[in-house]
């Protein structure tokens, strides 16, 4: 699995709303408060993922349009 925060590929993680985050980045979280700058970084990295699952939709609704 590919962590969203630091891009490493490690195996011991956590999945966030279907994203992979390691162990390291998951720890990071914990000991931040909400207002850090590695917490908004982190809602960046959520947004933008849920940004490229509507682009797929998109898509998929272009297809149909072609039929
Ligand atoms: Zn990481």
């Amino acid at each position: 699995m590919k962590c969203i925060v630091c891009g490493k590929s490690i195996q011991e993680g956590i999945i966030v709303n279907s994203r992979f985050i390691c162990l390291k980045c998951e720890e990071r979280m914990v000991n931040s408060n909400i207002d850090t700058d590695f917490y908004n970084y982190f809602i960046d990295v959520l947004k933008k993922s849920r940004i490229n699952k509507l682009d797929t939709k998109g898509e998929s609704i272009n297809c149909q349009n072609r039929l």
